[in-house]
């Protein structure tokens, strides 16, 4: 509900943005009426007790291909549908029985056992799948629906959850890999993201928002703060010590903005409110009348930082917050991985599997080989990696060893290194083109064509492939970042390729890459085009030089 502000709702205007703060509180789309007719998180319940005995075909169409999104469940993509028919189907005809099926990991901050329970459930109930998506989720692929009772049972036995992995919700907020234990970091966000997922995940005044709502808090400028929808970064304020620094409205898909800073600076414990008011800005004054405009960025676009922090202060903090500074951006990109020293003298030691592609059998091999190296945590990263923490220095190289016999290399090639992939046409119903396939291709290839000056790039260059307009892979923030469409080749047919966007980055870089109109390649000639990219880049580039500029 919208607070009390003494002031009357204004009378609805023609072509208003459908802000419940506003008054519009009658569903302007079906989306919205979905969620007015009926509360998602009362799905779980239908699962538990019906679905799950009846089998698919019970399944009601609105909690199929909306409510369920709240226990981060997608009907994954019907095998053999070609991408260029992805746009002229019908839902129910993309729709396979099965499910994809998101775990999130807050802070992506994992116990060993909780690592060994996510690949055992893969094992059983997911075809040993597993990917480590670039939000520290895990996502599951191929699950039954009459698997659920028993994969939440599983899980929730280890403490974790698929509550509001998807949906119009507060998703997994994500934090620092290396939070509390690394040795530059301005202050650790942990206990902030644990108390906003203790208070707030679940809570019904926060579920039903006018879409996704995406949270980063972290100690380190490591999380892509400058495209989420709020994020908290660790600053030091000069007469109040360590705090964060809040950004709103960033974000990528089809309209890409980058967050603005409201000039606040926020102590550790003042953050769950600070983020519970940004929500409910949101929640009351975000447009729910179109879906593509119903993003937190476009309001912020509309009203500017000064006026959505006098929002939040007069209308839901009651207070001023403290004005603060910038935090430092890093001068490139930060992805843990390798072995570094932590600040208690042992190690943490990040792997690198190609896009994010693992396996529940990998998973419990990592999680045994952790604990015999003497650690109890891992971490999943923002770039899709895998970080062990607490290594003592006498296990670093047996743990290396071990990891690198799963394919998780720790001084990776800077191609491997840098690329991300999102899921792409093998499950994901919106996709046109394959992704994680083709990545791990262009990794071998890219090792192969370019070992002769590998040794001369010292920085990683960013390649993320996204299936479709959307940018689940941050396509935009990368160096070579490609967004799957059809496009013609040389004989003129319609084939999968990729439209390319060039000179993305975050940090220093901060900026969305250029889309060259030209610029298309086909998926065959992905190679070549990405070699061509590298090699004139390396060629050209003065020492230190980043790919950006
Ligand atoms: Fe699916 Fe498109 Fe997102 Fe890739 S970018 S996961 S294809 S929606």
């Amino acid at each position: 509900m919208a607070p009390n502000t003494g002031r009357p709702a204004r009378t609805r205007q023609r072509r208003g943005e459908g802000q419940w703060a506003l008054g519009y509180r009658e569903p302007l789309n079906p989306n919205e009426r979905s969620k007015k007719d009926d509360a998602p998180l009362n799905v779980r319940a239908r699962i538990e007790n019906i679905y799950a005995h009846r089998g698919f075909d019970a399944i009601d169409p609105g909690d199929l291909r909306g409510r369920f999104r709240w226990y981060g469940l997608y009907t994954q993509r019907k095998p053999g549908i070609d991408g260029g028919r992805t746009a002229t189907l019908e839902p129910e005809e993309l729709d396979d029985e099965y499910f994809m099926l998101r775990v999130r990991v807050d802070g992506g901050a994992l116990t060993t056992q909780q690592l060994a329970v996510i690949g055992e459930v893969s094992q059983v109930h997911a075809r040993d799948t597993a990917d480590i998506t670039d939000r520290q989720n895990i996502q599951y692929h191929w699950i039954r629906i009459e698997d659920m009772p028993a994969v939440w049972e599983k899980l929730e036995g280890a403490g974790l959850t698929t509550m509001e992995a998807c949906g119009d919700s507060p998703r997994v907020i994500l934090g620092s890999p290396v939070a509390g234990i690394a040795a530059d970091e301005v202050i650790d966000g942990t206990p902030a993201i644990e108390e906003i997922r203790r208070r707030y995940v679940g809570d019904p005044a926060f579920a039903n928002l006018p879409r996704k709502f995406k949270t980063a808090v972290s100690g380190l400028p490591d999380v892509a703060h400058e495209i989420h929808d709020v994020a908290f970064i660790g600053v030091v304020h000069p007469e109040h010590g360590p705090g964060f620094d809040v950004w709103v409205g960033g974000g990528l898909s089809t309209n890409p903005m980058i967050g603005q800073r409201l000039g606040a600076w926020v102590p550790l414990d003042e953050v769950p409110d600070v983020w519970a008011g940004v929500v409910s800005v949101f929640r009351d004054y975000g447009y729910r009348r179109l879906r593509s405009r119903a993003r937190i960025k476009f309001l912020v676009k509309d009203w500017g930082a000064e006026r959505f922090r006098e929002v939040l202060e007069n209308e839901y903090l009651g207070r001023a917050l403290l004005d603060g500074p910038a935090p430092e951006v890093p001068e490139r990109p930060v992805d843990h991985v390798g072995v570094h020293r932590q600040r208690d003298g042992r190690y943490y030691v990040g792997a690198a599997p190609v896009a994010g592609r693992t396996s529940g059998t990998d998973l419990v091999a990592v999680a045994k080989a952790a604990e015999r190296a003497g650690s109890g945590r891992v971490r999943l990263t923002p770039q899709q990696k895998l970080v062990v923490l607490d290594v003592p220095e006498t296990e670093i190289e047996g743990l290396r060893a071990e990891l690198a016999e799963l394919g998780l290399q720790t001084d990776p090639t800077p191609w491997r290194r840098g690329v991300m992939a999102c899921t792409g046409i093998e499950f994901c119903k919106l996709a046109i083109v394959e992704t994680k396939a083709r990545a791990q291709e262009l990794v071998a290839d890219l090792e192969r064509r370019l070992a002769d000056i590998q040794a001369g790039v010292d920085t990683p260059v960013s390649v993320h492939l996204n299936g479709c307009p959307n940018s689940c892979a941050r396509i935009q923030t990368a160096d070579i970042g490609l967004k799957g469409q059809i496009v013609t080749d040389a004989n003129g047919d319609q084939v999968e390729g990729f439209q390319v966007h060039l000179g993305g980055g975050l940090g220093l870089d901060a900026g969305f890459g250029r889309k060259l109109r030209g610029h298309k390649v086909t998926s065959a000639e992905l190679t070549d085009y990405v070699e061509r990219v590298v090699r004139n880049y390396v060629a050209g580039r003065a020492d230190g030089e980043r790919f950006a500029q």
